[in-house]
């Protein structure tokens, strides 16, 4: 665990985005130091590409602290966030993003692909938010936006283990928000269809667009676009919500 600390503005309103080294994670951390955020970027293991981020943040004027630890150990979550909480109170907004795939049928899948998924996208979503909410609770204000997907509304092949998690999230937004209406956050979910990262790289994004009624994969800062405008008060009356950027695919 390695955590680079960046000058932080004591009382700024901070950003908390996990999975923040690259793609859309990454793409929610530039936007939101943009617009005026203090930046904790979190990510698992890509130093370089976490430090690039934080330097393009760092270049454009914001503030940003690099947080890295597996977001689906409750114990580094933990003892990561607590002291710095304990220092400069809870993120205003946090975005659990952290995620990856590990696609195959259900009769090739084997036990790990399932409790590793579940335990990033949804174990991840329960660290994170629960390091931080006693803390956010006391505020009585913050926003939480849990990066969803597609898949966990329409359902994919391949995806069984991913799509449960991401219907799981949108579950688990929904009560939230629900929970936390009265104590003034906002719960809400972004569901992106397919998006250029790294993460569709593989795919044929030549036959995935033809299926799109936009005709075209979308771009991470289309995601963050609507993270941004979530984290904003521009939301102010919107929560338990899930919101699709998918170029028009039909999710019912
Ligand atoms: P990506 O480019 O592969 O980036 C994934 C990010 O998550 C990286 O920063 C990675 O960190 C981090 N990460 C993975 N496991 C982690 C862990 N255990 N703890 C902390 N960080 C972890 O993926 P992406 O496409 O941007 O996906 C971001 C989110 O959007 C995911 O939740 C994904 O399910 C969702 N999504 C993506 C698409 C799409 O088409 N791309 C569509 C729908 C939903 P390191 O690289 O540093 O290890």
């Amino acid at each position: 665990m390695e955590t680079v600390k960046a000058p932080t503005v004591p009382g700024g309103k901070i950003a908390l985005v996990t999975g923040a080294s690259k793609g859309i994670g990454a793409a929610i951390a530039r936007r939101l130091a943009h617009d005026g955020f203090t930046l904790w970027v979190n990510y698992h293991r890509d130093h370089t590409a976490a430090q690039s981020v934080r330097a393009d943040i760092l270049a454009a004027g914001g503030e940003c602290q690099l947080l890295s630890f597996d977001v689906s150990d409750a114990e580094q979550c933990r003892s990561v966030l607590l002291p710095l909480i304990e220092q400069y109170g809870p993120p205003e907004v946090l975005v659990n993003n952290a995620g990856f795939a590990s696609d195959s049928v259900i009769a090739m899948m084997q036990l790990e692909d399932w409790n590793r998924v579940l335990a990033v996208h949804l174990g991840g979503f329960f660290n994170v938010t629960s390091s931080v909410i006693a803390a956010m609770l006391r505020c009585k204000h913050g926003r939480i936006i849990n990066i969803a997907s597609t898949s966990g509304q329409t359902g994919v092949a391949g995806q069984v283990n991913y799509s449960a998690a991401k219907a799981g999230l949108i579950g688990a937004t929904r009560s939230l928000a629900v929970e936390l209406g009265r104590r003034n956050i906002r719960v809400n979910a972004v569901a992106p269809g397919f998006i250029a990262t790294d993460m569709i790289a593989g795919l044929p994004l030549e036959n995935i667009s033809a299926t799109i009624p936009l005709r075209r994969v979308g771009q991470p800062e289309e995601v963050a676009a609507v993270v941004s405008f979530l984290a904003s008060d521009e939301s102010s009356y919107i929560t338990g919500q899930v919101i699709g950027v998918n170029g028009g695919i039909f999710t019912g």
